[in-house]
């Protein structure tokens, strides 16, 4: 079955269970202050969840277009190193707005699995949150009791918080999860090991594929003090005591502060890794070999003359540019530009990345990235035809950024190697991890990767200092103008530290304004 049918197939199923299909939202988020990327498929319908708007329809399914690269998901470490986490991919999904709820969502999932997609029944595995006695949480027997009609109970396994648990905030709709796993090692291996060992455990062929959200509970805040107090408790604990330690007395705290109600009207949000499953149908060992991916692979071997599973570190490069391209190619066409700060320095630091490993271990030299877009737009001309549409466009920016972090990236790159010589207890340090990134271009999380590649740490407070030192002189320079007017500085465009820390940012930023 090629991936095009996979999806289709999917879209089909749920047409026939009475959904209305969709079209993915766009990657860019542009009106909400606790996300810059679509990072699952709920996130379009998070006002149906919070009770903000009414659906049109009370059940949909579409295939969403995600990208996983901060903030609380952020896959970008894996990308390339591991076979299955992508930065963007596709995430198939099925929801039910205050209709059907566990039975009917656990019965589809398993027949669309098993009798569409005939994936082995003794190679799957599914989850049910096994409750949480600190958080007041009550064990899912419910989609525990669903399962048993359908699967033999040494299949069905207990999770935690952590894996079966979805909560969008400090307070909102929550409820528990159920996900199914896929074991897809060779049968000698599974004789010698119980995949059941191995689920959640970060083996690249014992993979996650669906995730089942129930939610049926909201949380809510005792009283209209209860953010602020939270807020405050915060404000006095972090840094003063062990993470660990913090992390347990917050979640006592917010467990004070907030009770949790059954919901009236259950929902059902659903996610399943689209590339993961067109493995497991394809019986590949990585989703890099699918058609997904291949055709993108072969383009960059031919282009590079080297041929895919010959060169571990080739293969790497190939893997990261194939995936990365995609991220950056699907973002530009829905509206961001790859630029110096927030949501466009994502995408830069993403290309960059990919310039980078192409140039290292493939010898792309030259503007390469750009003549892969067109290969991808042709690909998903009928799924994603935005990216077809604009496919010149997307191309012409994408070569520009390359074209120019080339130009500074052979003399960045020998700096390094300079650097190596002279680096004291291996660690660089933050003037010099700041130079690379204001002279050469090298974003903060490139240079922790070529120094870990070379056993080596690097500075991030005193980057940060740096960082601070550059933007305090840029705000004396704008405010010694003298000028008819003073031009105010946009504090974004010198101020970037790295999403993750706006990404915080933005959450007390949420609790301030409750
Ligand atoms: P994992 O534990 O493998 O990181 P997750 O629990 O973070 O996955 P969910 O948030 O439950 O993932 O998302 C739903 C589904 O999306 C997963 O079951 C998985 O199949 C897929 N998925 C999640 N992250 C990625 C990724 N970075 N690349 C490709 N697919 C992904
Ligand atoms: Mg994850
Ligand atoms: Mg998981
Ligand atoms: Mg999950």
């Amino acid at each position: 079955m090629t991936s095009q049918e996979i999806r289709n197939q999917f879209l089909e199923f749920f047409k026939s269970k009475g959904h209305q299909i969709v079209p993915s939202a766009p990657l860019v988020i542009k009106n909400d202050p606790t996300l810059m990327f679509t990072n699952a498929g709920m996130n379009q319908f998070k006002d149906y969840f919070l009770g903000n708007k009414n659906p049109q329809f009370k059940r949909i399914a579409d295939t969403q277009k995600c990208l996983r690269v901060s903030g609380k998901h952020n896959d970008l470490e894996e990308v390339g190193h591991d076979t299955y986490h992508h930065t963007m991919f596709e995430m198939l999904g099925n929801w039910s707005f205050g209709d059907y709820f566990k039975k009917e969502a656990l019965e589809w999932a398993w027949e669309l699995l098993t009798k569409v997609y005939k994936l082995p029944k003794d190679r799957l595995y599914v989850s049910v949150f096994e409750g949480d006695k600190g958080d007041n949480l009550p064990a899912d027997e419910e989609a525990k009791n669903i399962w048993k009609t359908m699967i033999p109970e040494d299949r069905i396994l207990y999770g935690n918080k952590k894996d079966n648990f979805w909560e969008m905030g400090d307070t909102g709709p929550c409820g528990p999860c159920s996900e199914i796993h896929i074991d897809l090692r060779p049968q000698e291996e599974v004789d010698k090991v119980s995949g059941k060992e191995l689920v959640n455990n970060d083996h690249p062929q014992v993979v996650e594929i669906w995730n089942n959200v129930f939610i049926q509970f909201n949380r809510q805040w005792t009283s209209p003090s209860a953010p602020t107090e939270l807020q405050q408790f915060e404000l006095n604990y972090k840094g003063n005591k062990t993470e660990k330690t913090y992390s347990i007395e917050r979640t006592k705290k917010h467990l004070q502060l907030t009770t949790l109600k059954e919901l009236p009207a259950k929902h059902v949000d659903t996610g399943m890794g689209f590339e993961r499953l067109c493995m497991a149908i394809q019986k590949k060992q990585s989703n890099y070999d699918t058609d997904v991916f291949q055709p993108l692979i072969q383009f960059i071997a031919t282009a590079s003359g080297k041929r895919y599973g010959e060169d571990k570190w080739a293969d790497i490069a190939m893997r990261v540019i194939s995936d990365h391209i995609r991220a950056i190619s699907f973002t530009i066409a829905d509206g961001q530009l790859p630029s110096n700060n927030k949501a466009g320095y994502v995408i830069r630091r993403i290309l960059r990345r990919a310039v980078r490993y192409g140039y290292t271990y493939l010898g792309f030299k030259e503007p390469f990235l750009y003549r892969i877009v067109p290969v991808l737009a042709n690909q998903f001309a009928q799924v994603f035809p935005e990216l077809k549409a604009q496919e010149e466009f997307v191309a012409k920016v994408v070569k520009e950024e390359e074209a120019a972090f080339l130009r500074t990236l052979d003399n960045g790159l020998r700096r390094i190697e300079q650097i190596k010589s002279e680096v004291k207890n291996g660690v660089i340090d933050g003037k010099t991890v700041f130079e690379l990134y204001d002279t050469f271009g090298f974003p903060l999380d490139l240079t922790a990767l070529i120094a870990r590649e070379n056993s080596l740490q690097i500075d991030e407070k005193g980057f940060a200092v740096e960082m601070e030192k550059q933007k305090e002189r840029s705000r004396a320079a704008s405010s010694s103008e003298t000028g008819d007017w003073i031009e105010v500085v946009d504090e974004d465009e010198v101020q970037f530290v790295g999403y993750d820390e706006l990404e915080t940012y933005s959450r007390i930023l949420r609790y301030r304004e409750v």
